[in-house]
Order: C-alpha cells, then structure tokens, then sequence
C-alpha cells in the first residue's frame, strides 16, 4: 500500500514516519509513505499558500490552488487517481473499523489543513472522504494524518509479528483487551493471576475473554451494548466469576 501525505510541514511527519514500527515497515518495502510539500506547488512568487477570511475573522485561510495543484501532480505521478482524505476536526471520528477498511486500496492520499483550515472550494472539488480523530481541534492535520497512517500500516502483512497482534487488541472485534502481566510473577505483593502462568491455553483463552467481557463493561459499557454477548457471556457476567477451569 501506498500513503501520499501532503502537508506543509513533511518533516515534521517524516520525524515520526522514520522511528519504530512504522520506519522498519517502510525499509522493508512493506508499506510505502511519502510527504509531499504543498508550499511547493504555490504559485505566488513569495510561496504564499495562505491568505485572510473572506467575510472576516481570526486566523488565515490554505489557498485551494497550490492543494490542487500539489494532488494533481500526485495523480500524474501515480498514472492515478488516489483516495484523498482530508483530516477535519468535522469528519466522521476514525474507527478502528473505517481504517481496516482503509488497508484494502492500494493508494491513499491525505490532506493535512492548518490554520483555520482549508478553502471550501478545494475541498468540494478533490476531497473524497473527511475524517477527524476526536471532538477536539490541533493547531493541523499532520498529527491525525500520522495518526490514520499508523493505525493503517500496523494492519497490513508482515508489519506486526502476526494478525493476532491487532484481531485481539481493544476495538478490533467490538471488545477492550483483557489486560496483561509480565515478569516478575509478583510484583509489590501483586501476583499474575495463576491460570496465565499454567500453560493451558483454553483455560488461559476462556480466562482472558471473561476479563475483556468485564472490563469492556466497567470502562466502555456502551461498547458492550453493542458487542454479540452469547448466553454463555451473559453467565459469565452476571455471576462475576471466573469461568470453570477444564483440567
Ligand atoms: N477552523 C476549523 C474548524 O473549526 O473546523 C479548524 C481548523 S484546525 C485549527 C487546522 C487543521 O487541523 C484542520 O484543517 C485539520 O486538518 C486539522 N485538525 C484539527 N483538529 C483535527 C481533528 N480533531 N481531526 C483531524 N484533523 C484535525
């Protein structure tokens, strides 16, 4: 997969696209990321990309023709046209569901705004898809845009050890994770529950998912309002207590 950036502000996102898990994915080709600098495509003779509200008001405007002409030169570039999203505090909030969604192109674009945003006129014209990362508002879209790009590249082949590394994470399928323990076994006078360290791995898995179905209840009940309970769930739930351990 492809993920085209564009921004005023590349560096900034390649700082974080270069470290970690993400930075290993791109040397291994197994996704490819690229910033593109929409001052560059301005075509004031002082690089201007900005200007002031019309009708008033605080702050200044990202002109539409250098955001216009920065993805036609992507769509040139690539010999197609990419999805283009453009992170909005007043898009639809991104889901863990609408990014696995997101892994099945081959090409992605995202616009990133700053100031007090974008040119309406642009956005008509080019933007597929709004998308936000909360109901609040960041000074740009870089953030949200590294954001969507991490959440995207830690689902695709290879990135992760395997698929299990993010199907039995939090939001994945509509439960919070049941939570984790390592070395030492006790720790301040706190020990790991005995069934996780007994190496039976339908009592271990059975434990796990009563913890997920409790914790999903106390932190996020409306999460579990819509997640399939089975009858054997619903038991589980109301008496509390830890599912039978088979021997
Ligand atoms: N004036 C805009 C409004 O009230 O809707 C907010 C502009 S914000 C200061 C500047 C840029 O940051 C936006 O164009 C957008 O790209 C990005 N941004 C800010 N908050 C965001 C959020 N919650 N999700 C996604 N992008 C956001």
């Amino acid at each position: 997969m492809r993920i085209d950036i564009l921004t005023l502000f590349p560096e900034m996102c390649e700082a974080v696209l270069s470290e970690s898990i993400l930075g290993r994915a791109r040397e291994k080709n197994l996704i490819e990321v690229h910033c593109h600098q929409i001052r560059a495509f301005s075509a004031d003779k002082h690089n201007r990309v900005d200007d002031a509200p019309y009708g008033g008001g605080m702050g200044m405007v990202m002109q539409p023709q250098p955001i216009f002409d920065c993805f036609m030169h992507l769509c040139d570039t690539l010999g197609r046209r990419p999805h283009l999203i453009y992170l909005s505090p007043q898009g639809k909030t991104l889901t863990q569901q609408r990014a696995r969604e997101l892994t099945a192109l081959d090409n992605l674009a995202l616009l990133c705004g700053h100031y007090e945003g974008v040119d309406e006129r642009v956005l008509e014209e080019i933007v597929d898809e709004e998308l936000s990362i909360g109901d609040y508002v960041l000074t740009g879209g870089e953030l949200p845009a590294l954001v969507l790009t991490d959440c995207i590249a830690r689902m695709l082949p290879g990135v992760l050890p395997d698929e299990s590394a993010f199907t039995e994470e939090s939001h994945f399928a509509g439960l919070l994770e049941y939570p984790q323990y390592t070395r030492p076994p006790v720790w301040h006078g706190r020990e790991v529950p005995h069934i996780l360290l007994s190496g039976h791995h339908a009592n271990i898995e059975a434990f796990r998912h009563a913890q997920a179905l409790r914790r999903t209840r106390a932190k996020r009940p409306e999460l579990l309002a819509e997640y399939p309970l089975t009858e054997a769930d619903k038991v589980l739930l109301e008496s509390g207590e830890n599912p039978p351990e088979l021997p």
